[in-house]
């Protein structure tokens, strides 16, 4: 495992936490502003949420949030956010980790 990459976990498990950021895209951007968490909602209905990959790649990952979607994730939004079940890209640099209570959990 590369040093930086040791870094960053350690980083993205004990540095701050990330927040929910509240948008109304339709699909979100392919550059986000920050790593923070865009909860895209529509008429009170959180469709997706959308964040920078944290392995550093600087893909934008969209997950969705509705039940009718396929995979879908549930998000809990009250404090810092978590997400199950855990991300895990089939695509790209592969990426598995888990969001929880607003901090990354490498797989
Ligand atoms: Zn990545």
């Amino acid at each position: 495992m590369r040093f930086s990459f040791w870094i960053r976990k350690l980083w993205h498990r004990h540095g701050p936490k990330r927040r929910l950021i509240v948008v109304n895209w339709d699909t979100p951007p392919d550059h986000l502003p920050t790593k923070h968490l865009y909860v895209c909602r529509e008429n009170g209905e959180d469709w997706s949420v959308a964040m920078r990959c944290p392995c550093g790649c600087g893909d934008t990952l969209e997950l969705m949030l509705l039940k009718e979607a396929k995979p879908n994730w549930i998000l809990k939004a009250e404090g810092p956010p978590t997400l199950h079940p855990s991300v895990w890209r089939q695509s790209g640099c592969g990426a598995h980790f888990w969001l929880r209570d607003g901090h990354i959990h490498w797989c």
